[in-house]
């Protein structure tokens, strides 16, 4: 098949839709052999198999960021992922000593399709998070308060939160984060996910009624109140992760009826109710972990994205694998990356065309950077 052009040379999706995947990973390949490591194609946990097959590295959003700007040769990074990723590798691999090192050339970040976004990410948009800041000035002192984002979140916001003295966190460090946080001030906003930081919490001793939640979309000071806000130690945002929220405490429950040997391994994205019931809560990493160093028969029931779930139980036959959820619990943002987009874009690149390349303005990302470097710095 020839791609159809349009006019400033860069090839169409459109014809790309019809391809057979057997064609399309053929194509990729070839891709792939031409630009040899100067390319990184990066595959998130959470992608369907077809696109792992082609991904040199695989791993959570902030490991392969991490790993792409730890690369020298490395000049095009293709992530399949979702927009918040592809930010955060373009401000670890286009830092100023970086790219002075590549004689002032930058890393082109891709992301396949440009509507592979993030559902918790989108909850925290700047505009509501600045508003929020103001109301709450209003109450307490915000001198006082220490942000933390997630590492889930737009560019924009982990530079809100560098501005402020503020830090990000993952999922495997957000104890770690919520510590440190609390040597700098007696308080914490963290967004966007509620149930991390709720989850997160609670395990450190906080009580509950030290945290109320803050709804963007209530204008009556999120929803809260003075007094809470002002005997409040973790003001969490409203925000949650659209696939870990379907795991419910009724499905915990029916696993242990049904199989009583079974062992609850969940995401501290998922409620704390269910977060509460299960025997094992931990960040995708710690999940793979825990299940690589499994005896063999154990049986589990995973409460994590669907694909991620569906991996390991092929790469695991000794062990009994279940998906915590009836219903199907897959990210069907990072979905929308397939072999027809992937192809697409690294044809436009070999081209010389480079199309859905995310770019930080130069301000944020410098911020941005201020809050990913405190976390490094957090042992
Ligand atoms: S799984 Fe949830 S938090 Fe992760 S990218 Fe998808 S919507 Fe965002």
């Amino acid at each position: 098949m020839s791609a159809a052009v349009i006019p400033d040379g860069i090839l169409e999706f459109d014809p790309y839709r019809s391809v057979a995947n057997e064609e399309l990973a053929t194509r990729i390949d070839a891709v792939r052999a031409q630009l040899g490591s100067r390319l990184l194609i990066l595959g998130h946990h959470y992608q369907q198999d077809a696109v792992i097959a082609h991904s040199d590295l695989r791993g959570d959003s902030y490991q392969l960021s991490q790993s792409a700007a730890g690369s020298d040769e490395c000049r095009w990074i293709v992530f399949c992922g979702v927009h918040f990723m592809a930010e955060t590798a373009d401000i670890l691999a286009n830092r100023p000593e970086k790219i002075a090192a590549r004689d002032g050339q930058r890393v082109d970040v891709i992301l396949p399709d440009m509507a592979a976004g993030c559902s918790m990410a989108d909850m925290a948009a700047i505009e509501q998070v600045e508003a929020a800041w103001e109301d709450l000035a209003e109450v307490v002192d915000v001198d006082q308060i220490t942000p933390v984002t997630y590492v889930n979140s737009a560019a924009s916001l982990k530079a809100f939160c560098g501005q402020r003295g503020g830090v990000v966190c993952t999922s495997s460090n957000a104890r770690a984060a919520l510590e440190w946080a609390f040597q700098q001030t007696p308080r914490v906003l963290f967004f966007p996910d509620q149930h991390l930081g709720r989850n997160t919490s609670l395990g450190m001793g906080i009580d509950a009624d030290e945290m109320p939640v803050w709804n963007p979309h209530d204008d009556q000071l999120g929803g809260t109140t003075p007094e809470a806000l002002q005997q409040s130690r973790v003001i969490l945002w409203q925000g949650h992760c659209s696939v870990h929220q379907m795991f419910r405490a009724e499905h915990v429950r029916q696993f242990r009826e049904r199989y009583p040997a079974i062992q609850i391994l969940v995401h501290p994205e998922c409620m704390q109710e269910v977060n509460d019931l299960a025997d094992i809560s931990g960040s995708t990493g710690k999940i793979i972990e825990t299940v690589r160093g499994a005896a063999a028969g154990t049986e589990w029931a995973i409460g994590t994205e669907l694909h991620l779930v569906n991996r390991l139980k092929s790469e695991h036959p000794e062990q009994e694998i279940h998906f915590l959820s009836p219903i199907v619990c897959m990210c069907a943002t990072m979905h929308r990356i397939d072999l027809a987009h992937l192809c697409w874009s690294l044809e436009n690149l070999l081209a010389g065309h480079p199309v859905n390349t995310i770019s930080v303005e130069p301000e944020t990302a410098r911020w941005a950077r201020v809050a990913l470097e405190r976390m490094l710095k957090i042992k």
